[in-house]
């Protein structure tokens, strides 16, 4: 479960290797609580603290007794194997105590969209589950029990989080009780209360994945006929906003090489985000279409991503590029410069 590797034995006196979430991290999932959601490097990530949980009573101290036992064979450079090749692991004195403040809640999926890229679109027996359990309860008895502290990040995901019985409720809890850093990732098509007061008190953070410039292309990627609804629900979202505020809600476009990669798709998503009122540009790549051309990418691809750029420029947007992206950007570099 552990395999010692020299380049992460500490020579720092107090230092080791971990990460934010084996510290201090708890994600709630379907079937299991795993230390991070983290998944795209080597070791594989989604690091387990305990299997077939589907709602039992959590004894905190032998979660913490699983955390002490990571940080004790972490100090002697051996890493739990899930977590080899993680570019979250960074040598650093920790602080060794015991609470929680990140948090990812993804104990349910269900969606209102069916976008064409997902996983879940494409293998809907693994995700049709009834709901099995409530976060909620654990949240409040972490919380009163002084476990669970705010400074952290406490995400969403799992589907539409929108969507669960007690996202409402929950999304309150933590407004009320003083949280901060809270991530949403929505389809839209459901616009909620308690996100709009997130955004209100600069507290919550939302991106809503739109992924088209009109009705038809959105029809044809999220396989429903909700663009406007989806549009409505940014708008609404952006109204909360003030000016410190502006950048917590941002409508993304994800490149879909062969449906959407065309420069008036991209023209017209960031002309209906900037008339809602944002000051976001968000762009990503359908990941399995990039996995198998990222060696050998069209050159339309490089203008639309520097169409964007342009544009956030003359809008005066903020530009972001997810990491994917960032990649090809950089390595494009890198080719003109040795060219040169
Ligand atoms: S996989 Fe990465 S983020 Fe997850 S617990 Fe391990 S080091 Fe941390
Ligand atoms: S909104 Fe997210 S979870 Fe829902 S179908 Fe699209 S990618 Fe999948």
């Amino acid at each position: 479960m552990f395999v010692f590797n020299e380049k992460y034995v500490s020579k720092k006196e107090g230092h080791y290797y971990s990460c934010p979430w084996i510290e201090h991290g708890l994600v709630f999932f379907q079937y299991k609580l795993t230390m991070c959601c983290y998944c795209g490097h080597e070791g594989g990530g989604h690091t387990l603290i305990r299997d077939n949980f589907v709602g039992q009573k959590i004894d905190w101290d032998k979660i913490f007794k699983v955390k002490d036992m990571f940080r004790r064979f972490h100090k002697k450079g051996k890493i739990n194997k899930s977590c080899v090749g993680c570019p979250f692991l960074k040598e650093a004195k920790w602080d060794g105590e015991h609470y929680i403040d990140n948090l990812y809640l993804s104990h349910w999926t269900n969606c209102n969209s069916k976008c064409i890229y997902c996983y879940a679109t494409k293998n809907p027996q693994e995700f049709k589950v009834d709901k099995l359990y409530n976060v909620l309860p654990y949240v409040k008895d972490m919380y009163e029990k002084g476990i669970l502290r705010p400074g952290g990040i406490i995400s969403f995901g799992g589907g539409e989080p929108t969507l669960l019985d007690e996202f409402e409720d929950l999304v309150t809890y933590f407004l009320d009780n003083y949280f901060w850093g809270l991530r949403v990732h929505t389809s839209g098509v459901k616009y909620s209360p308690a996100l709009a007061r997130a955004i209100n008190e600069i507290r919550g953070y939302v991106v809503v994945s739109v992924d088209s410039g009109s009705r038809e292309t959105f029809k044809k990627i999220k396989q429903i006929d909700c663009y406007d609804k989806v549009r409505d629900t940014i708008r609404k979202y952006a109204l909360q906003t003030t000016f410190l505020g502006r950048y917590l809600v941002s409508a993304k476009f994800i490149i879909i090489p062969g449906v959407n990669d065309t420069i008036e798709e991209i023209e017209n998503w960031m002309s209906a985000n900037y008339d809602a009122g944002l000051y976001t540009t968000v762009l990503d790549i359908e990941e399995n279409w990039y996995l198998a051309n990222k060696d050998n990418i069209p050159p339309h691809i490089f203008d639309l991503i520097k169409y964007a750029q342009k544009r956030s420029k003359e809008l005066n947007t903020n530009f972001e590029l997810y990491e994917r992206l960032q990649n090809l950007m950089l390595n494009e570099k890198n080719s003109v410069t040795l060219k040169k």
